[in-house]
């Protein structure tokens, strides 16, 4: 009998059949192997893709889309973007000879005015890192429908519970499945999925086979073992996270809460429209006063570990311009939460109790 929990395959090589072929496909482990085809497969009904590509990281996801582009070629970045991907493009491929335009992804018009004639590929975030900013991807989608431009969304942050750009018209997804997918903070990982068997197809899977920033048969075991329960965490998160939103938004010490669930938020139609089953488990505040304030009220919580990261079924809490740098425009006062898992009264009384200034 097959059991009911796939084994680990950790063998990197496979026996060649008496006629030279190989059963099952599987040669070498680069190149393919039993966990990350089970995964690969689980990403792309996931998201409703023809293929998926899983990679070692998030970044090298990210990159193996970027060394799809050719010298010369242009990009869109949302001017908040996850800082990493500005760095890959400024120092770790400066010599590649792809240029991009920052964009504020919520303006159509600076959209529209940013794109050059060489513009190859647009690159979207919604909800924006931390400043929760939500971009409308089908009204982005169709701008640049009779051009040749692509268009690729990072969806970590909503995860397919609640967004499924494809049917936005976005031609490819990308995940840090270090995150949601991963869920538990114990496994790196990274997805590529495309909509649809194009002409980048062939070149995709070889950056993956040949360029080799692949997963290790064991990675692709926690991620999978992850996906069986994304629904449920997700799901659990993102209740809790608009629940201790509200809440927030309601207490003196918070200037401000970013959270495209609540109707103060700029973009709440945009988010309704294309988020689905809620507005995920991410969200900023800003706390009344400075930095140090901030900082100090991340301190007192004893429910939110103070550490980058997230998606996790534990909450986190970080002062993001610290880590983002002075050339950041993230606010001084902000910090970005995660929310967890845990009983949504113990994290509002967490807060309480940290807000509390005497
Ligand atoms: C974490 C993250 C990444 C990078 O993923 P790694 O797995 O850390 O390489 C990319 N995009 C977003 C939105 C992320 O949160």
């Amino acid at each position: 009998m097959p059991p009911v929990t796939p084994p680990i395959h950790l063998s990197t090589t496979y026996l060649r059949n008496p006629d030279g072929t190989y059963e099952n496909g599987y040669v070498y482990s680069r190149a393919g192997n039993p966990n990350r085809q089970a995964l690969e497969e689980q990403l792309a009904e996931l998201e409703g893709g023809a293929y998926a590509l899983a990679f070692s990281s998030g970044m090298a996801a990210i990159q193996s889309l970027f060394l799809a582009l050719k010298t010369g070629d242009h990009l869109l970045l949302p001017d908040d973007v996850y800082f990493n991907v500005r760095l890959l493009l400024d120092e770790v491929m400066a010599d590649w000879g792809l240029t991009y335009t920052a964009v504020d992804m919520t303006d159509l018009q600076a959209i529209e005015d940013a794109l050059q004639q060489n513009t190859r590929l647009v690159w979207l975030e919604t909800p924006s890192n931390p400043q929760l900013k939500v971009t409308d991807i089908a009204a982005v989608c169709s701008l640049v429908d009779d051009r040749d431009i692509r268009v690729a969304v990072d969806n970590t942050w909503p995860t397919p519970i609640h967004q499924l750009p494809f049917a936005l018209g976005a031609d490819y997804v990308v995940h840090s499945t270090t995150k949601y997918m991963g869920g538990h903070s114990d496994v790196l990982g990274g997805a590529l999925i495309a909509k649809q068997e194009d002409d980048w197809a062939a070149k995709l899977r070889r950056i993956q086979h040949v360029g080799g920033a692949v997963p290790s048969p064991m990675d692709c075991y926690l991620v999978s073992r992850g996906l069986q329960t994304l629904r449920l965490r997700v799901q659990a998160q993102t209740t809790s996270a608009h629940q201790l939103a509200t809440f927030l938004e309601g207490h003196d010490e918070i200037e401000a809460v970013l959270y495209p669930g609540l109707p103060s938020h700029p973009q709440h139609d945009v988010a309704k429209k294309q988020m689905r089953e809620g507005f995920g488990a991410m969200l900023s505040v800003l706390v009344r006063g400075d930095a140090k304030r901030a900082m100090s009220v991340a301190a007192k919580l004893q429910h939110f570990a103070v550490a980058t990261s997230l998606g996790g079924v534990e909450s986190l809490v970080e002062h993001r311009k610290s880590v983002e740098g002075p050339a950041s425009a993230t606010p001084n006062n902000l910090l970005r939460l995660s929310v967890g898992v845990e009983p949504v009264a113990t994290l509002i009384e967490d807060w309480e109790q940290a807000l509390a200034t005497n």
